[in-house]
């Protein structure tokens, strides 16, 4: 224990010394919410690193203090226990909402309270956002697409979408389709100034270990040497970002001046039975795969359309699937090594 300390006291020396030194005029107040889970905490480095002051405002659903343990203590971060769902008065310049469960099976878990969060939750980060003045970046999603019907491949962000109103993914669709028009209500009415992301799948170090999505199953299941399960036939796709890209998309859209919805995705799109076989393979396994029910309202292909981010942001992602992939499966060794250690995070 004192020597896992010691190696902690060191990292958090070493990231300190990462952080530029912003003069007072340019450094910003920038509020994160749900910046203490995978995406956020990524975020929460990459501005701490730019000289900014960090809130993380988080209420620790899915997220965890591990993921951000490594600013607390400086100066320029603060970390607040906070469930967005009620108001909070702080004072900021930006706000990044992230805030919302994002995998099927958190969101699926409490569904009302999905709803909740990105809705009364969005309208209170837009409040907040009118009340001070500060820019606000809504984290939305590929899912507003639905499952897009064959003429919207890949998609566009022109596209309106095709969402089961009802299904057991609608409080998280619809959640975030009301997040955005929320957002372009506050727009037009109230002369907030608006940023839309439209995230799609992502992944890297700090994903969650078992929250039932794909690359994580499948990382694990290879490293475990288990079967890899499929659901239904393995020939729907996804296009996968490695989470750094992500993270240089967001600060990109926010210090732009465009307004409208933009995709921020890796269009290279493989089917899942692609990926069972590049993530064993990867791992130095034999594939073995286990065919499971398909899933009630899978969308069938996803695959962003990033003309819109590479004309006006100058961005497209950098990471390859292999060497994205390559990280994560590290990430994840040494995650399962420490827990068969029994170390508790
Ligand atoms: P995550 O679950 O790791 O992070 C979400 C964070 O929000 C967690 O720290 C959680 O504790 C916090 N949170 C949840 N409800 C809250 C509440 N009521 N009040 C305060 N905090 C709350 O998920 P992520 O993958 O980092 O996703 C971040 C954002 O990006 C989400 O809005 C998600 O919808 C969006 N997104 C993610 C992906 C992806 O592939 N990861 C794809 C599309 C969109
Ligand atoms: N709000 C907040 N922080 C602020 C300002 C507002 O959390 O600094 C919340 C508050 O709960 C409010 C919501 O944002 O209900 C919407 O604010 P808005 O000013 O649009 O509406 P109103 O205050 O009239 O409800
Ligand atoms: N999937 C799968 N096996 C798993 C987990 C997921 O075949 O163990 C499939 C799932 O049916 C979907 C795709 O992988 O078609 C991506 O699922 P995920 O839950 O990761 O993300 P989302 O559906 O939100 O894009």
């Amino acid at each position: 224990e004192a020597r896992i300390e010691e190696l902690e006291k060191k990292m958090s020396v070493k990231t300190y010394a990462t952080v530029k030194f912003l003069n007072y005029q340019s450094r910003k107040k920038i509020l994160i919410t749900g910046g203490a889970g995978f995406v956020g905490s990524h975020l929460v480095d990459y501005l701490m690193k730019e000289g900014h002051e960090v809130i993380v405002a988080d209420n620790f659903f899915t997220g965890r203090k591990h993921n951000v343990q490594h600013w607390i203590g400086h100066q320029n971060f603060e970390l607040i226990s906070h469930d967005i769902v009620n108001p909070l008065y702080i004072e900021v310049d930006e706000i990044y909402h992230l805030a919302s469960p994002a995998s099927p099976i958190h969101y699926m878990q409490n569904p009302v309270k999905t709803i909740k969060v990105n809705t009364l939750g969005t309208i209170n980060m837009l409040g907040l956002a009118r009340r001070v003045g500060a820019k606000i970046l809504i984290a939305s999603t590929s899912e507003v697409y639905g499952d897009p019907d064959l003429h919207h491949h890949p998609q566009t962000e022109t596209y309106w979408g095709h969402v089961n109103p009802i299904g057991p993914r609608a409080c998280y669709d619809e959640g975030k389709r009301v997040a955005e028009t929320l957002s372009y209500a506050y727009a037009k009415q109230e002369k907030v100034d608006v940023r839309v992301a439209r995230i799609f799948n992502t992944y890297g170090p700090r994903m969650h270990f078992n929250d039932g999505r794909v690359v994580g199953n499948f990382i694990l299941q290879a490293l475990k040497n288990e079967s890899i399960t499929i659901y239904g036939d393995g020939k729907q796709t996804r296009s996968f970002q490695y989470v750094s890209d992500l993270v240089d998309g967001l600060a990109a859209l926010m210090k732009s001046n465009y307004t409208q919805p933009v995709n921020l995705g890796n269009p290279q799109e493989h089917s899942i039975q692609e990926f069972a076989e590049i993530i064993s393979g990867l791992v130095g396994v034999k594939t073995k795969t286990e065919h499971l029910n398909s899933v009630e309202d899978d969308p069938q292909r996803r695959k962003p359309d990033i003309t819109r981010a590479k004309n006006l942001l100058n961005w497209e992602p950098k990471i390859s699937l292999k060497k994205g992939l390559q990280m994560t499966i590290e990430y994840f060794r040494n995650e399962l090594e420490s827990e068969n250690m029994g170390r508790v995070k």
